[in-house]
C-alpha cells in the first residue's frame, strides 16, 4: 500500500476471486463457469467487420442488446440495465442506493462481494445468519427497514427461496430496495422478474457468465421499474458510459436469442448435477439440495481443506471457503459428465474406497 491511498480504503479487504491458474491444465470446477462453449451464434456474430469497428466507441445505449434481453424476458427496454458482469450492477446498487444512513442486510453466508462493496462504499450492513441447515428464513427480512440483497439460489449453498417468500420481503419493505441476485436462477429456481412489474422497489440481477457460457465476455443485467433503471443509467454515465464493449454487445445479443442452445446446455447441466449429487451421496457425502450449477458438499471422512488439496494435487480444482460454518464443505462446479465421472473416481481414490 502506498502512503497516498485514502484512509477509508486502507483496511478494505478485497474480494478474492477463485483461482484462474495459467500454468497447468486442471479440470476446473472452482468458479462456476459452464463446461460448454458459448452459443455458436455468438461466435458467428464476430468477424473482421466487428474487429475493425473496434476503432469506434461502442453504442453506450446498448440498444440492440437491451431489446434482445427485454424480448426474452417479457419486459420493456426501459426496464433493462446492462452491466459489465452482474458484479457491476451490484456495485452500482451498493454505490447508488445504500449509504451510511440507509443500510443493507444480506445473509452471513452468501456471495462474498456483498460485504466488500458495503465496506468499499462505507455502507452500514447487517449479515443475517442462515439457519443451521443453511436455509434462509425469509421472515428475517420482512419489514426489516433497510435495503436487502439476497442471492437466489444462494451461493455457495445452492439453496433457493420460493417466489412467495421473495414477494413477502419486497411487499413488506416498500420504502427500501430489495435486490435479488439471480446469477444461478436458470438452473432450477423461480425467477422474480415478473414481480418487478408489481413491486417498484424490486431489482433482479442476472448474468451471462454462468448459464450462457460467457464469463470472459463480462456481461450482466438488472431488471427493475424504469425509475430505478434510470438511476442505474445515471451512475453508469457518471462512471463508465462505454461499459459494454462492442464485441460483447454483439455476442450477448446473439447468445440470448439462441434459446434452443441455452435450453439444451442448461438441461444437460441440471442432469449432470443430479447424477453428481447421487454419486457423492453414495460415497458418504452430505450434499445440499442445489438449484445452481454447483453442489456444496462435505464428507465426515476428510476435512474440507484436505479434500480440496487432495483434488488439486490430482488435477481437479474446486472452491474451498474458510468461513466458520462452511470450512468442512467444498463448492464443486458442475462440469461435463466426463469431468464429474473423473471427480467421483478421484474422490473414491482419496477416500480409499476403490
Ligand atoms: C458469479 C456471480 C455473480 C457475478 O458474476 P458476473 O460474472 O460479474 O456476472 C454475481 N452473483 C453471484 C452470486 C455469483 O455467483
Amino acid at each position: 500500500m502506498s502512503r497516498f491511498l485514502k484512509k477509508s480504503l486502507s483496511s478494505l479487504e478485497q474480494y478474492v476471486p477463485g483461482e484462474q491458474p495459467q500454468d497447468k491444465k486442471y479440470i476446473k470446477l472452482n468458479t462456476n463457469e459452464s463446461p460448454y462453449p458459448p452459443s455458436p451464434a455468438a461466435a458467428a456474430a464476430i468477424g473482421t467487420e466487428q474487429l475493425e469497428s473496434l476503432r469506434l466507441y461502442c453504442d453506450p445505449r446498448c440498444g440492440s442488446l437491451k431489446q434482445a434481453i427485454a424480448d426474452e424476458l417479457g419486459v420493456k427496454c426501459e426496464n433493462v440495465f446492462v452491466s459489465n458482469g452482474s458484479d457491476e450492477a451490484l456495485s452500482f446498487f451498493f454505490m447508488g442506493f445504500c449509504s451510511e444512513d440507509r443500510g443493507v442486510a444480506f445473509p452471513d453466508i452468501s456471495y462474498g462481494f456483498y460485504k466488500v462493496f458495503a465496506e468499499l462504499y462505507g455502507i452500514k450492513y447487517e449479515q443475517i445468519p442462515l439457519r443451521e441447515d443453511f436455509s434462509l428464513n425469509a421472515g428475517d427480512y420482512e419489514a426489516i427497514g433497510k435495503n436487502v440483497v439476497i442471492a437466489n439460489p444462494n451461493a455457495p449453498t445452492g439453496l433457493a427461496l420460493g417466489l412467495g417468500e421473495i414477494e413477502k420481503i419486497a411487499a413488506s419493505n416498500p420504502s427500501f430496495a430489495v435486490l435479488i441476485d439471480e446469477a444461478y436462477v436458470d438452473f432450477g429456481a423461480e425467477s422474480a422478474v415478473s414481480l418487478t412489474k408489481k413491486y417498484p422497489n424490486l431489482i433482479v440481477t442476472r448474468t451471462f457468465s454462468k448459464s450462457r457460457s460467457l464469463a470472459g465476455a463480462r456481461l450482466g443485467f438488472a431488471i427493475a421499474n424504469e425509475d430505478i433503471i434510470s438511476d442505474f443509467e445515471k451512475i453508469k454515465y457518471s462512471t463508465n458510459p462505454y461499459n459494454i464493449n462492442s464485441l460483447t454487445q454483439k455476442i450477448g445479443t446473439a447468445a440470448i436469442k439462441d434459446r434452443d442452445y441455452f435450453e439444451k446446455t442448461r438441461s444437460e447441466i441440471i442432469k449432470t448435477r443430479t447424477f453428481t449429487q447421487e454419486r457423492l451421496r453414495e460415497l458418504g457425502f452430505t450434499v445440499l439440495d442445489s438449484k445452481a450449477n454447483f453442489v456444496f458438499a462435505k464428507s465426515d471422512e476428510i476435512s474440507g481443506e484436505s479434500y480440496y488439496h487432495a483434488l488439486k494435487q490430482r488435477g481437479i480444482l474446486v472452491r474451498h471457503f474458510c468461513g466458520e460454518r462452511i470450512s468442512d464443505f467444498n463448492r464443486i462446479t458442475i462440469g461435463s459428465p466426463a469431468d464429474m465421472e473423473r471427480l467421483c473416481e478421484i474422490t473414491k481414490q482419496i477416500l480409499g474406497k476403490e
